[in-house]
């Protein structure tokens, strides 16, 4: 979608150092990390929010992506968060989930 900066990402229109990419998803470091571990994962088709994610074969990739780079950043033992902001709590309208690390139990919500 014109005037989307992710979609300028996934369409390669914004240089940017990428984590992974396929045909379908793409994930890149956070612009504003909050953790030393802070990447986005996106589906490169523009959905708006999580409420229009009606593309279960695109959430089972993204699924798989996450959990590939939770592998390759070892967070499975030094703990992480996943998160997918909505409504007036999401800032960039192209559907994101954060993966943030490593972060302990004890750790709020920001
Ligand atoms: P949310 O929409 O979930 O509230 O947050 C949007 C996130 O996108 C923020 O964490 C912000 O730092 C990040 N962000 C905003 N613009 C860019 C950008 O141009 N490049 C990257 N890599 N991240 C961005
Ligand atoms: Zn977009």
């Amino acid at each position: 979608m014109k005037d989307c900066i992710f979609c300028k990402i996934a369409g390669h229109e914004i240089p940017k150092e990428f984590s992974y990419e396929d045909m379908d998803v793409m994930a890149f470091p956070d612009i504003n990390p909050i953790s030393s571990v802070h990447i986005l994962i996106i589906p490169k088709e523009h959905i708006k929010d999580f409420m229009d994610f009606r593309n279960s074969s695109v959430l089972e990739k993204v699924k798989d992506v996450i959990q590939k780079i939770v592998k390759e950043q070892k967070l499975e033992d030094r703990g992480y968060r996943i998160v997918v902001n909505g409504g007036g709590a999401q800032v960039i309208d192209h559907l994101h989930f954060h993966l943030i690390g490593p972060l302990g139990k004890a750790v709020p919500m920001e």
